[in-house]
């Protein structure tokens, strides 16, 4: 007897929610799917009719499924939306060269202007260059500042008013763990925000309409809805830390599916005591860009690449910033211990 779907209960079923449980036919679940990324969008008043948004496309399926709900919902619920696609360019051949080519395809199937910012124009840089200098230990580190600052950049040259990522409900609960783990206040508080408003010159406000998608779902989406996606692996890819944090919420979702939702409304409820030290916000002095420090951290990285010395950006070595910022040589021990790169 074949399952009939719980929600319209004349079609076959022919998947299973892994957010509800609820068997469900194809039409239902990209129906619910799409409500639910529009109800997000409603409750959390993410746009505001007429505002220009830079979709950050990576080709992945996240950001793939992203702009194709975005324009769609767009067009159904009449947003009054001005949707672009902005993508930005690592660097790192055989896997970022090869995304960019799925971004392309998207926007002519999506027929969405495009703009492609590379870390070479922005930094004179690639990710492949870093990666000889620094090694797989703390490359990821250098591509995450650089990429937060290269979205921002472009969202400028394009006059966009907001940029939505692809984050999802798995990422989220994800960096709620690692924040946990590593007692991060400060990033704990931003990570769960479905939306940041700006934070001061050329830094332009975020949000998340994926914030409560399950990976599980969107990938699913993509495949029954066929969509034109990249889905390989970076080859730099060790983070291992996040993969840890990924391998636990698994397991929990395995046992327990709303395990990833009851983690990221566990972080929206965790305050901060008052009176307790928080970073505060001001700009670097050599940028321009939000800083907590004299330099920003894309600054400081940038510093060390230039110099030869990969570590000065990993680690505590504020004392290290300010001999630099105010131009002191730095002893023979002092660039021994920055140039050391644990592979
Ligand atoms: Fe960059 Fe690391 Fe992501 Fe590769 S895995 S794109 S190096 S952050």
């Amino acid at each position: 007897m074949p399952v009939l779907c719980s929600t319209c209960t004349v079609n076959r079923a022919v998947l299973k929610r892994p957010k509800t449980g609820h068997s469900i036919c194809k039409e239902c679940f990209f129906w619910a799917f799409e409500e639910e990324v529009h109800q997000t969008i409603v409750a959390a008043n993410l746009f505001k009719h007429g505002e220009t948004v830079g979709i950050a496309a990576s080709g992945g399926k996240d950001s793939t499924v992203l702009a194709h709900v975005m324009k769609l919902l767009n067009e159904r619920y009449s947003y009054g939306l001005e949707l672009m696609l902005l993508s930005v360019d690592e660097g790192i051949t055989g896997y970022r060269d090869d995304s960019l080519e799925t971004v392309k395809r998207n926007q002519q199937q999506y027929e969405l202007p495009l703009k492609i910012v590379s870390y070479e124009e922005l930094y004179g840089w690639t990710m492949d260059a870093i990666v000889k200098q620094v090694g797989l230990k703390n490359n990821c580190t250098f591509c995450g500042v650089f990429r937060r600052q290269a979205l921002d950049r472009g969202a400028v040259m394009l006059k966009v008013d907001r940029i939505c990522t692809g984050h999802n409900a798995d990422d989220i609960a994800e960096t709620v763990l690692m924040n946990v783990l590593r007692g991060d206040i400060a990033r704990l508080r931003r990570c769960t925000a479905i939306s940041t408003s700006s934070e001061g010159d050329g830094v332009v406000p975020r949000c998340k309409p994926l914030k409560y998608a399950y990976e599980k779902e969107i990938v699913m989406y993509a495949y029954f809805k066929k969509l034109d996606y990249f889905s390989t692996e970076c080859i730099y890819s060790p983070n291992a830390y996040r993969g840890y944090a990924r391998t636990f919420l698994k397991d929990l979702e395995s046992i327990r599916p709303s395990s990833i939702i009851d983690i990221i409304h566990s972080g929206e409820n965790l305050s901060i005591r008052e009176g307790v030290k928080m970073p505060v916000q001001g700009t670097c002095i050599k940028c321009g860009y939000i800083s907590s420090q004299t330099l920003c951290k894309s600054c400081v990285l940038l510093e060390g690449l230039n110099r030869g010395l990969p570590k000065l950006g990993i680690g505590k070595h504020h004392r290290l910033h300010e001999k630099i910022v105010s131009n002191q040589p730095l002893t023979e021990k002092e660039e021994r211990k920055l140039k050391v790169v644990d592979i």
